[in-house]
């Protein structure tokens, strides 16, 4: 019989389970390796804050795949509780350590392909305390077993979640839902920090609203049996402490092996995958994409990469092991495939809100040094006279020069994610905000309106590009804060609206009595026109226009951002 090709994986979760599967398809010749050093293999991270949760209710139902299954349907042998240990280039083998009851046995494993898809480790910062028995991480089914325990055994009270990212929010949900008070500790100015400052406070009025503590701008600077202390002094009470701060990519056994590390501190890969070794591949969270917006080097750690990553890897190393060899007729059709970057297109369930992003926030697009503009509005996700509408808040980013999207931002209840997968596709065909104003989206009364959110957005995106409706956005706010004075702020919300809360000396007209008290806005400032989500806005500038003032424009988001604003004097 022919020399069956040997693929060797090392890691058996997302990027390498499916990169094992995958050659399979392609190979059925070849002795596939999983080697994972965990006790489980091919589970389902994404899903352990909800079995804290209770959400999934069996446990069992995150293991994806057995070793067993492994076996039986892809002929894959895993090993589990296997580390690998050292790689040797010159020989193709790779040095492994099983642990057993009984000890450890190292045992070397030939390769002729090898694929890398060991993820990352969260980060454990140095402070101290962090080391006691009632500290956790959540990455792995032992990690969430550990927290299980000890919310059973120990019954804590307070749990303090150190970080506001993904897994420190879906985790601190977990915890409000088992009913502990839950304080949040982020490091940074608002929760979820990649994303624009209003939808971090968003996220952070919903854990308010259901009675958790968030602290911004906080360091925690100890943790004792009873409390988590943060750097001002403030004793936040801790029977149970979640770590969330963080993943660095795994990439110590390839440094060791001489493996090429990216800027990021990722793996370096080119577009197929292929590491600095010809015969390494790898994916997933170790390594270092491009960004398909601003062509920077990042690291994205989400399943969606990693899974397609792991397909990509799988199939090019394998075309790489047989070309020049006779290759099958099966796999004749197939070419090297490339990986053309991410868009880090993220979706997170708030209790009952979600919120989404794909490409890039207007603050990431700034600090990327892009020509960047943003107009947010608050629009129901179907008709209004449709029982049941709730507000989606949405922002889209976009390139001031040519309209190119380059981002979206949004938050709200209902047909949130259904948008920003909308915009991702949009962004992978590189659109601008002219093509979308155009796209025909499906419309019935209980689904969406005739002019989608999306259409709207980027009705008023074109609208401020030409200058027909102009918007001002928060950055310029910002800087117009230093002198609040010097503008007009025109609030045109009704009166229950504006009672709720203002800025300071701002004029009231509400948007239905704005052309019978034309005469009471002054002409000598630049005017900002206040709306409740930036629709009433946009209808003050163009009534405002065609009477003759020059400088005005509609704030994007209206109240809904502004009301986030720090520096504003709001009574
Ligand atoms: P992993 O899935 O982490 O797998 C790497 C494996 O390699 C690990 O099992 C590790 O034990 C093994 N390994 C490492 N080094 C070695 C070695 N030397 N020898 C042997 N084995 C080794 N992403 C989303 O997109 N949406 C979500 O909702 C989401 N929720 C998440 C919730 C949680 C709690 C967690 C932890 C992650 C979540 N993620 C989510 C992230 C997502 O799970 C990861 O991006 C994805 O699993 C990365 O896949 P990977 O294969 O690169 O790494």
């Amino acid at each position: 019989m022919e020399y069956a090709m040997k693929a060797l994986i090392i890691g058996g979760v997302a990027a390498g389970a499916t990169a094992a599967a995958r050659i399979r398809r392609l190979d059925e010749h070849a002795e596939i390796t999983i080697v994972e050093r965990g006790p489980y293999v091919s589970f389902a991270n994404c899903g352990l804050p909800y079995h804290i949760s209770g959400a999934i209710e069996k446990r069992s139902k995150l293991l994806v795949q057995t070793p067993e299954g492994f076996m039986s349907r892809y002929r894959v042998q895993v090993m589990l509780n296997t580390e690998a240990i050292a790689v040797n280039r010159n020989s193709k083998q790779v040095t492994v350590d099983t642990k057993t009851a009984e000890g450890s046995t190292e045992q070397a494993l030939a390769y002729d392909v090898l694929l890398l898809a060991q993820g990352g480790t969260p980060v454990f910062p140095n402070i101290e305390g962090i080391d006691a028995p009632h500290v956790f991480k959540l990455w792995t089914i032992p990690d969430m077993d550990k927290i299980l325990k000890h919310i059973k055994e120990q019954s804590p009270r307070n749990a303090v979640v150190i970080g506001g990212g993904f897994i420190g929010l879906e985790t601190a949900e977990a915890f409000v839902e088992r009913g502990l008070t839950v304080t949040i500790v982020e490091a940074l100015d608002h929760v979820m920090p990649q994303l624009d400052a209003v939808y971090g406070r968003h996220v952070e009025d919903q854990f308010k609203e259901r009675g958790a503590a968030v602290y911004t701008n906080a360091v925690v600077k100890k943790i004792t049996d009873t409390a988590v202390i943060l750097g001002n002094g403030t004793a936040i009470p801790a029977d149970l402490v979640l770590v969330s701060a963080g993943v660095k990519p795994n990439t110590e056994l390839a440094q060791k092996a001489g493996l090429e590390i990216g800027k990021t501190g990722g793996l370096a890969v080119d577009e197929f995958l292929r590491t600095s070794d010809p015969w390494i591949w790898a994916a997933g969270d170790m390594i270092e994409i491009e960004s398909k917006i601003s062509n920077a080097k990042v690291r994205i750690p989400l399943a969606g990469p990693a899974n397609r990553q792991g397909r990509i890897a799988a199939t090019n190393a394998v075309l790489a092991w047989h070309s020049g060899k006779s290759m099958p007729e099966s796999m004749s059709m197939l070419t090297p495939m490339s990986y053309k970057g991410a868009l880090g297109t993220s979706v997170i369930k708030i209790f009952d809100t979600t919120l989404a992003s794909t490409g890039l926030s207007f603050t990431q697009a700034k600090r990327a040094g892009l020509p960047v503009r943003e107009v947010s509005l608050i629009k129901g996700n179907h008709a209004g006279y449709y029982p049941g509408a709730e507000d989606i808040l949405l922002t889209l980013v976009y390139n001031e020069k040519n309209g190119r999207l380059l981002g979206a931002e949004a938050f709200g209840k209902q047909g949130v994610e259904k948008r920003i997968d909308a915009v991702a596709v949009a962004l992978h065909a590189g659109l601008t905000v002219y093509d979308l104003a155009e796209i025909d989206f499906a419309y019935a009364p209980p689904y969406s309106s005739a002019n989608d959110p999306l259409n709207m957005a980027a009705f008023m995106a074109v609208n401020n590009l030409s200058g027909y409706s102009p918007v001002i956005s928060m950055d310029e706010i910002e800087t117009s804060l230093k002198n609040p004075d010097a503008v007009l702020w025109l609030d045109v919300r009704n009166y229950g609206e504006y009672a709720k809360g203002h800025i300071k000396n701002s004029l009231h007209i509400p948007v239905d009595e704005l052309r019978d008290r034309i005469d009471e806005i002054p002409r000598d400032k630049p005017i900002y026109c206040i709306s409740v989500g930036g629709f009433e806005g946009h209808l003050a500038v163009r009534m405002l226009k065609q009477h003759g003032f020059k400088h005005v424009k509609n704030i994007s988001g209206g109240w809904s951002h502004l009301k986030f604003m720090r520096g504003l004097s709001i009574e």
